[in-house]
This record gives structure tokens, C-alpha cells and sequence, in this order.
């Protein structure tokens, strides 16, 4: 080879060569990049998606449903071509922009599977529901105690003072509940309980021991701290249109919080439409050493390298991505010794819902729309609430609003006398959803197809994922019990319902890339980093040993903050 060209080809490997590369800019990925900056890595971060810039491109944020073609609400036309996205009911015509469709990135459903995602920077930080719950020490020790799965290499002390870490940073409000289920952490002040729901928790505290309803814990600014304000978020407007991206970066997102901090330090670089089409390993230094990317809109493969990789590509995302990610060394996935890469994938169980009416307290209102509800956390299998017939347990979300206006948004009626009726809110009711804990089982798996291929040449995944009996148990537990404490608080025309929806829509899935102590049945140790390979760490969903039914990513953002701790200390010691 001429040596100018070796000149060309060094030059080019020194531009592509970076501290630190982030695959993913989602809620983990966000941290990820925050975290190796603030730090003093140069960090590269991928993502597959397009830009959304904070503020400018939330072209919905402030319009109303008379703005729109067709009233914020889904065409037919777009539901019969979308129905998984569809299915998953928190798409409007206000959001669609924000998730992708099911035919752009299509996957094999081996049993009804709904993948519900969104690339673009921020993921789906973006449009997530912002709900906060600590994960309790229970939820870190139920594994050994019964003998399911296998134990987390980690316990709540481990992970308390990042809970408190992320808290502060993110901006999460809520109350000090003084429960053991999901500690309380660093609030903000909480959004206020309706008069109804101060009435119904009084009813349940005082008929059901052990059971509590609470504010959920929400990353919304109640108030916003110098921090916040220096990154240029402010309070919460109470608008609860979040999902469409929020001007006054008041809900945690990547645009709103991390990315700024991280682009503050002036060590990052974002590059989008940056498919990471695997991790190249390299076997003589037993390391990873860099990843291979393809350009969304070209297909052109460019090699990028770091000393270590952050995989935050959303749980099944980065599944898939180390089972493509195959050498001579690792034939079936990136430190897939133990053969459990793919394995023990889990979800939440969103079955079970209720609704129901309130005759009275109609003196009573609020004012603006709350962006949370309420939550009654998990009481089942906890403290002296045994049960036989199922593992585990289930919390509930809920909210109370008056409904529509006079006799209902759906009311039919004309002239003055119908608009002077929509001046008076309608009567109180009763909104309520069982999430209950899956439990990881070997056969809820993910793989990769050896034939099919999707447009960027990556082979299309497998999933294969399915409730058991133990789901199938807590669900019919989950409708009795919410019934029962409705009726016990004297709510009208109660109706609960198992819809029986596929595993997936909860948008919360996890596992497949599990911590363990033990390198023969887990893929990721005690730091998040792949056991085989120790330059790689695995910080998103994918980690999760179990799935414990509190909503998961402010235990992904903790996770991550503690990985990137530990693995620039170990940089510094020259350990990777
Ligand atoms: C409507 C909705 C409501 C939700 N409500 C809650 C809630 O209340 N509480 C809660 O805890 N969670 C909630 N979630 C779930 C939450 O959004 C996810 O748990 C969280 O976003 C996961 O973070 P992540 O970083 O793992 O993945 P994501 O946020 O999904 O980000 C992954 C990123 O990786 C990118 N990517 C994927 N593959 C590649 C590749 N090969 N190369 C480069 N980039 C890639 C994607 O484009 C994406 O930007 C909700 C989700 C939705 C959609």
C-alpha cells in the first residue's frame, strides 16, 4: 500500500476515535453522554433517528384540536395501516410524528408482540409518561427468596444514593410517603390529589391495611431549582400535553435536560442517522474496540472506535444489536458465554383496567391539568399480604376527573341551551390501570431471523414473548381488588375488564442482557459491564435481572449514572 494512503487511512481512524461511544439518546443514553462529559471524556454519540431540537420542532406543543386536519384524532386510514402503534392508545393526531410506524422497522412476531418505539434523538424520552417510582429493597431480594430467576448482584443500598443522584438532576416531584414498597426520594413539591382521590385514599387507608393511595412520583418541575433554570427548563404549566414535546422543558427528556448539560461541556458529538450496526471485538486484546455504523440514508458502513462503548439502545434494541455482534470469539452475540443473551425478555402486565362513576362532591373542582395521577403501589406479597396463587404483585394508576362538560363531550344537543350546558363540569369518574410484575422466564426470548434482513442489512428480530400462568393469575386478582375498593368507597356503575392485550403495549420491556453475579447464567455484573468484555456496558432495560411493577426508567437512569461512575474510575486506574 502506498504510504500516503496509510497516512489517509490513520488520520481518518484518529477522527473517528473518540473516549467514550454512546449508542442510543434515549432516557439511558441521555445519561450515558451527560455523565462520560461531565466527566472529561470525549464521548461519540449514535443515533439512529433524527433530530428533534428542543423547542423548535415540537410543532404541535401548543396546538388545539380545532387546528388540526382531523381534531387530534387518528384516521382510520392511519390506524388500519398502524395497528400495533395504534393498539397502544397514546398516539394522537398531535404525536404520530414522535413514534414510529409499523412498517418502518418491521420485526417477527413469533407470538402478538407490541413494539412500540421511537427513533429520533431523545428516544422516547420524548413521549414517555413520566411516572417515577423507586424501586424498593424487596424488588432487589425477591429473586434469591424464591428461587426465580436468578439474585440481583446488586440491593437497593447500592443503588439509593443514584436514585437521589437522578432525582435531583431530573427534577422529580412528589411526597414523602414514608412507604418501604417505593422510598421516598429527593422531591420536588407533589402535584395535588383531587378532592375525590384524598376521599377514595381515606376509604382504602381505612378498609384495606397495608394499602395506600399516593401522588405518583412524576419528572415534572412542580417548582424548577437553579439547576433546572440553568439549563433553561422552567416550571410546569399544568397543560399535560407533554407527549408532544414541552416548550418550557418542564417534564425530563434527553432535549430537555441531558443533552444540554452534556453539550454544555462541549465534549460530545451527536451525530444522527447513525444505524450501529454492530460492535467490532477485537480478540487479540480481548476488548471491544470500537462499532461498525451504517448512514441511514446512504447505507455507506463507517467504523468509529473508544475505549469503552455504552450500549443504551432500548432494551430490545440493544438485544439485538449484541446478538449481531458476532466474532470468532463470540459466535452467537457479544459475551454470550452463558447463552442467555436474548433470554428472560419481560414487560408489565397492563391487562386489567376499571372505570367507574361518583354521585356527589360536585361543588368541588381543579384547576389546570395535572401531568400525573395516582398510584396505590404494590400490597400483594408484601408485608402480611400472602398469597398463594401468585408470585409477586401489581400497583395501580389511577386518576378522578369530572367528565367532559355538562352531560359529556359526547352529549348530543344544539344552539344557546347546549353551549350553556358545556359551561358545567360533568359528574365525577373513575379512571384505573393494574401494572403488575412479569416474572423472566427462559422462554420469553428475543433472536435474530438467519435469513430475513431489514433495509440496512441487520437481520430482522425474533420476539417470542408470552404471559404465564402466574400473569394470568395476578390479573384476576388485580380486577377483583379494584372493584372491591371502589365499591368499599361507595363508586357507582364499576366496570373492570382484562382486555388480554398482547405483552409489549405497556412500552416497558426488559431483561434479556441481565445482571448476575455469576458469569455462567448472566450477561452484565454487578456494574453494569459485560461480563466477557469489560470495556462494554449495557445500562438501558435490557440489564434488568427482574421486572417488579414499579415503571422502570428511573432505575435505568440511576444504573447508568452509577456505570459511568464506575467505568471512568476504572479508566482512570487503567483497568479498561
Ligand atoms: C407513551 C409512553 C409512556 C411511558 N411511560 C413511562 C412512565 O411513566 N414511566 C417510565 O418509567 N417509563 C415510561 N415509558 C417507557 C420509557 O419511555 C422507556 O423505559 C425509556 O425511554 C427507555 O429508555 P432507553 O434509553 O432504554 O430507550 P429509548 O428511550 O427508547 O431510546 C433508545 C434510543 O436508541 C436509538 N437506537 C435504537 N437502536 C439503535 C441503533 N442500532 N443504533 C443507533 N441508535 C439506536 C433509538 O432510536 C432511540 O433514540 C413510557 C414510554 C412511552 C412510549
Amino acid at each position: 500500500m502506498p504510504q500516503d494512503s496509510l497516512l489517509i487511512n490513520n488520520k481518518a481512524k484518529e477522527q473517528h476515535t473518540y473516549d467514550a461511544i454512546v449508542i442510543g439518546t434515549g432516557i439511558s443514553g441521555g445519561w450515558a453522554m451527560k455523565e462520560l462529559t461531565e466527566k472529561g471524556l470525549k464521548v461519540l454519540a449514535l443515533e439512529r433517528g433524527g433530530n428533534i431540537q428542543h423547542i423548535k420542532d415540537y410543532d404541535t406543543a401548543s396546538m388545539n384540536p380545532w387546528d388540526m386536519p382531523h381534531r387530534g384524532s387518528l384516521t382510520g386510514k392511519f390506524t388500519g395501516e398502524n395497528p400495533i402503534l395504534s393498539r397502544a392508545g397514546v398516539v394522537d393526531e398531535f404525536t404520530t410524528k414522535m413514534f414510529l410506524n409499523d412498517k418502518q422497522h418491521p420485526y417477527i412476531q413469533d407470538k402478538p408482540f407490541d413494539w412500540i418505539r421511537g427513533y429520533h434523538v431523545g428516544g422516547r424520552s420524548l413521549m414517555w409518561g413520566r411516572w417515577t417510582q423507586r424501586w424498593g429493597e424487596a424488588d432487589f431480594e425477591a429473586n434469591a427468596k424464591e428461587g426465580i430467576g436468578i439474585d440481583w448482584p446488586i440491593r437497593y443500598k447500592d443503588i439509593a444514593p443514584w436514585y437521589s443522584y437522578v432525582e435531583r438532576f431530573a427534577g422529580i416531584s412528589g411526597n414523602r410517603d414514608g412507604l418501604a414498597q417505593v422510598p421516598d426520594g429527593e422531591f420536588l413539591p407533589p402535584f395535588e390529589m383531587t378532592k375525590l382521590e384524598l376521599y377514595l385514599k381515606q376509604k382504602i387507608e381505612a378498609n384495606f391495611p397495608g394499602r395506600n393511595l399516593i401522588i405518583s412520583r412524576t419528572a415534572n418541575l412542580s417548582i424548577s431549582t437553579d439547576l433546572h433554570t440553568s439549563l433553561g427548563r422552567s416550571h410546569c404549566q399544568a397543560r399535560n400535553l407533554c407527549s408532544r414535546g414541552c416548550p418550557f422543558g418542564a417534564y425530563f427528556s434527553t432535549q430537555s435536560a441531558t443533552l444540554p448539560a452534556a453539550m454544555k461541556t462541549k465534549n460530545l458529538t451527536l451525530q444522527t442517522n447513525a444505524v450501529v450496526h454492530s460492535i467490532i471485538y477485537d480478540g487479540q486484546k480481548q476488548k471491544a474496540t470500537g462499532v461498525r455504523v451504517i448512514d441511514a440514508a446512504s447505507k455507506k458502513m463507517t467504523e468509529y472506535y473508544a475505549r469503552i462503548i455504552f450500549v443504551n439502545a432500548g432494551s430490545i434494541n440493544s438485544n439485538l444489536l449484541l446478538l449481531n455482534s458476532t466474532s470468532q470469539r463470540f459466535p452467537n452475540g457479544l459475551g454470550n458465554d452463558s447463552g442467555v443473551l436474548g433470554q428472560y425478555v419481560m414487560t408489565h402486565n397492563y391487562r386489567v383496567s376499571a372505570t367507574a362513576t361518583y354521585e356527589g362532591m360536585e361543588d368541588s373542582y381543579y384547576y389546570g391539568r395535572r401531568p400525573t395521577g395516582v398510584y396505590l403501589p404494590r400490597f400483594r406479597n408484601f408485608g402480611n399480604d400472602k398469597r398463594n396463587d401468585f408470585k409477586r404483585g401489581y400497583a395501580m394508576a389511577c386518576s378522578t376527573f369530572r367528565q367532559g362538560w355538562g352531560a359529556g363531550n359526547n352529549s348530543e344537543g344544539i344552539g344557546a341551551a347546549y353551549k350553556e350546558r358545556l359551561t358545567e363540569p360533568g359528574p365525577w369518574a373513575f379512571w384505573g390501570v393494574a401494572m403488575g410484575e412479569m416474572l423472566p422466564y427462559k422462554d420469553n426470548h428475543v433472536w435474530l431471523d438467519k435469513n430475513e434482513r431489514d433495509s440496512w442489512g441487520i437481520p430482522l428480530l425474533h420476539t417470542d414473548i408470552r404471559w404465564h400462568e402466574n400473569e394470568d393469575r395476578m390479573a384476576g386478582d388485580a380486577a377483583e381488588q379494584m372493584h372491591e375498593m371502589l365499591e368499599k368507597a361507595e363508586f357507582k356503575n364499576i366496570r373492570t375488564r382484562d382486555n388480554h392485550q398482547a405483552p409489549g403495549r405497556d412500552i416497558h420491556e426488559m431483561g434479556g442482557c441481565r445482571m448476575g453475579s455469576d458469569p455462567k447464567d448472566s450477561m452484565l455484573n454487578r456494574w453494569n459491564q459485560l461480563h466477557a468484555v469489560n470495556n462494554v456496558f449495557v445500562t438501558d432495560g435490557a440489564c434488568m435481572t427482574s421486572s417488579a411493577c414499579q415503571n422502570p426508567s428511573l432505575t435505568y437512569m440511576a444504573l447508568t449514572a452509577r456505570a459511568c461512575d464506575y467505568a471512568v474510575s476504572e479508566l482512570k486506574k487503567t483497568n479498561l
